[in-house]
Formats: C-alpha cells, structure tokens, sequence
C-alpha cells in the first residue's frame, strides 16, 4: 500500500514513477452485475492507492452499455480519479457540449477523448450514427472550455500504433500530431504486441511531444479475446496469427492458465516501462484488484532485466511498415496509386482554374457567380453543383465542402464516420473498420494520392472544423465566392 494518493495528472509528470491505470467495462443492462464490481474493485484500489485512476469504457465495440458518469462520480467518492472515455459515436455537438459541461460540474475532469466504435445494435435495432465532432475537434471544444470557463478537464487520447501499412501508420501518426496540437495532453496506446511498433512511438513522442505523456496498453490476452482481436472484431487491437497460435496452444497445457496469462501481463508492463512510457493502463475480463496488484509488481520486478524480454513480444506480421523504414517521398508504386494520382492531378487543375484567384478566367467566373448568386437561378446551380460533384466525388450536399484539402475524396459520404481530421483508429490492413475488406479506409487512398503529389503533410497540419449545418443544401460554390466578397468587405472596412 502506498502512503498516500497520487492523482493521475501527478503521477504522469513526476519522473520517479509510472503512472497506472486499470480499466473497467462497466457492461450493459440496468443491473449489470458489472456495474457493481467496479465500484467494489475501484474501492479496493482507492484503499491500496498503488493506481492514480481507473478508466471507464464508453460503449465498446459500438454496443450501448450504461453511462459512466454516476458511477464515475462513486468511484471518485471512493477516493480514487475516474478517467472517462469520451466518445463522438452517438452524440452531435450540442449534446457534447452539454455532457462537458456536466462533467465539469461534477468535478470529472479527466477526459480520453476518442472517435468511438461505429455503433451497433441497441435494443431499438441499428442505432444512426452520429460523429458530428470528431476527437480532435472535441479536444478544441474541451480545451476551448478550459480557457473561458476554467472548466479545468485534463484530456487525453488515443493513438493506434499497430497498423500494417504505410498509409495507416501515417495516418495515425498525422493525427496524433493534431489530437496534441488541439489539448491532448497525454496519450494511450491501443493494444498491440509488436514492440518494434511499441518503440518507435514511444521515440516519437520524446521527439516531437516531450511535455506529452505517454501510456502504454496492457491487455490480459485470454484466448477468447485474442480470437476477437485476430479476427479484427475490436477496432484498433492486433493480434497476430502467431501469437494466437501461442495463446491457443497455451490454453491446452496443464496448470494456471490465468497465471500465464498475468504472467505475460506483468512481462509487457516490464517491457513499456523499460521503454521509457510514462504510464501502464491495464485492462482484461472479469480482473480482481489483486489481479492487477499482481500484474505491477511482478511486472515491477521483471523491469530491470527487460531487455530480455523484448523477443516475447516480436508479434510483427511480414511487410509490415515501420516510421523507421520510411523513404522520403517517392510516390507510391502500381497502377492503383498511378490511378489516384492521376485523379488528384485533374481534380485540382480543375479547382484551380476556377477558385484560384490567379488563374485567368477567376475575373469572369467571379462576376458570373455574382450574377447567380441570390437571382432565381440559384436553387438550379446548387442542383447542378450537387449533381456534378455527386457523381464525381459521391457529394452528400453539406455545403461546406473539404474535398479540394483531401484529395478530392469525400469524408461525409465515404467515410462510415465522416472523419475530417484524419483516419479513426479501426482500420485493418487498409480496410475500412466499417467495410472490412469491401471499402478501403478513405485516408488510406487520400494518403497514397497525397504521397505521390508529396503533399502528405496536409494530413498533419490542416485542422478541419467541424462541418457548418447552417450550409446544409446550399452551393458550396456559391458559398466560396460570397465569403470571399465578405473577407474583402471587411478589409475596406478597416
Ligand atoms: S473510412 Fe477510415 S476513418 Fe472512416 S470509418 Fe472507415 S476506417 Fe475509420
């Protein structure tokens, strides 16, 4: 037992120790038997005071589950700091902005805020998607309150190291960059047992976010769960054919399976911290406190011989990209990226021919949309805007159109969860979490076409707000060149 409580935002800063966490599913249902066990379990935390937080699921695998925040606000009674995940899936800004107001008033300031699994069934059936924030937009709004109304959240996020290719990895890293930019201030990996992948996150961080802090995952692998995470049924967690293989194996030898299973716990959490993590979240089925005592301090004594232990978790599938392996930008090879490029390059000499205010005909087009814009003829060019991009880029009519900052590739109708900001973390071998194996993830393509035309970087610098509903319907066009008369307006103003 500690001497005293350590808060989660301490532990994180303070050298000399690594900060823990262990998260909860506190599950579906009214009564959920769940429910009750982590209140228990937070309780015998709260008086061992070895953990700075417990974390708090929001909904997993898309599933509705209870509402965390009641129990949240017992768990913190109980003496120890909640973490609550923060999902975009199934509420749009308003209600965002409602729950952190909430949140704060209850004194629930650590926020992990994430875009959240694409909802599945409720009881009513197929839930609608919302995603009318995403995390990073979400991070702004958190942070946006923390500066006018000294809401005081600590928000964090997550980032989804484990990706095969080029693309995914990159996205992942891109956005990462964004999440920090817009108030994360500290990070949790999600789940994954390469430690090459391991590793170069944790450099990335010391590199480019050293005030960051960084958590590492560790999960306690049952077989059940390692066959849902090969199968890619838990968005952004990889296991590899040769582990489940070990795993599958294991489950069949005599003695504690459970001991085995803690055992390669302790020996990840050994790993992370000799990489140099800041912090260790533990999570797995049906835990008891004593379980995850366990697991920190046999992983405690294991830490200073860790080196040996990093062939244990050498998971990597073949081809796998790595930021180590990166080429300065090349292009990417085949016929496939050859294709997009090609696309790209038309879409944007056509954009720029238009909308460039340098481009010769910009004069005449500009004075042509004057004349249409507000004259009868505008409903009939805002059809003719929506039928023209709706078979060119499958445009779904928001009027507050991105497609010239991504490719040309539309978030609102090609991405299950409208993401503008980058990819979410569910993708799998290229595949849309959503789709997988029918659609690519759209960064995956914006990334490849991007890669070739060596604009990439626009997927790590450009902050995209969120889409302005007020458009909804309108040209975006129109809506182009009417800004445009605005900001002019306003300079001769001044
Ligand atoms: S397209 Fe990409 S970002 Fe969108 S839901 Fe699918 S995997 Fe996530």
């Amino acid at each position: 037992m500690a001497d005293e409580y350590i808060s989660l935002k301490e532990a994180l800063h303070r050298p000399d120790r690594l900060a823990l966490t262990w998260e909860m599913v506190p599950g579906r249902g009214v009564n959920a038997p769940n429910q009750k066990k982590v209140l228990e379990m937070a309780e015998l935390a709260a008086q061992d005071r070895l953990l700075h937080g417990i974390t708090l699921t929001d909904s997993p695998g898309g599933k509705p589950s209870i509402l965390t925040y009641p129990l949240a606000v017992a768990i913190k009674k109980s003496g120890i700091e909640p973490i609550i995940h923060y999902t975009c899936k199934d509420k749009n800004r308003s209600a965002i902005e409602s729950d952190l107001y909430a949140l704060a008033g209850a004194g629930l300031k650590n926020l992990l805020v994430m875009t959240g699994d694409y909802p599945m069934d409720s009881v009513m059936g197929q839930a609608k998607p919302v995603f009318d924030l995403d995390s990073v937009q979400t991070l702004r709004l958190a942070e946006t309150l923390n500066q006018k109304e000294e809401a005081g959240f600590f928000a964090g996020a997550v980032v989804s190291p484990f990706k095969e290719t080029e693309a995914e990895t990159m996205a992942q890293y891109y956005k990462l960059d964004k999440k920090i930019a817009s108030g994360a201030q500290f990070i949790i990996s999600q789940m994954g047992y390469d430690v090459k992948k391991m590793d170069e996150l944790a450099k990335y961080m010391r590199k480019k976010h050293p005030n960051v802090a960084l958590i590492g995952n560790v999960f306690v692998l049952s077989l059940p769960a390692a066959r849902l995470m090969h199968a890619n049924k838990i968005p952004g967690c990889v296991v590899s054919d040769a582990l489940l293989r070990e795993i599958e194996a294991e489950a069949v030898l005599p003695g504690e399976k459970k001991e085995r299973q803690l055992l390669r716990a302790a020996k990840l959490y050994a790993v992370l911290k000799g990489l140099n993590y800041d912090g260790i979240n533990i999570g797995g089925h049906g835990l008891h406190y004593q379980d995850v005592k366990q697991i920190i301090e046999q992983g405690e004594a294991l830490s200073a011989d860790y080196q040996s232990l990093l062939p244990e978790f050498a998971y990597a599938k073949p081809g796998r990209f790595y930021l180590s392996a990166a080429q300065p930008t090349s292009g990417p090879a085949g016929e496939e990226a050859k294709g997009k490029t090609a696309r790209l390059k038309l879409f944007q000499w056509l954009h720029e021919t238009v909308f460039a205010k340098e481009a010769r005909c910009f004069p005449l087009i500009r004075r042509i949309m004057k004349q249409i814009d507000d004259s009868s003829l505008e409903k009939s060019f805002t059809y003719f805007e929506f039928l023209v991009k709706g078979i060119a880029n499958q445009c779904r009519f928001c009027g507050d159109c991105v497609l010239h900052e991504l490719a040309f590739i539309c978030p609102m109708s090609s991405c299950p969860k409208q993401q503008r900001n980058g990819a979410c973390g569910g993708s799998c071998e290229g595949w849309c979490e959503v789709f997988p194996g029918e659609r690519k993830c759209i960064y995956v393509s914006i990334y490849q076409a991007y890669r070739a035309t060596r604009e990439e970087r626009v997927l790590q610098e450009r902050y995209f707000p969120p889409c302005n509903w007020r458009l909804y319907k309108t040209s975006s066009w129109l809506n182009y060149f009417r800004q445009l008369e605005e900001e002019e307006n306003e300079k001769r103003e001044k």
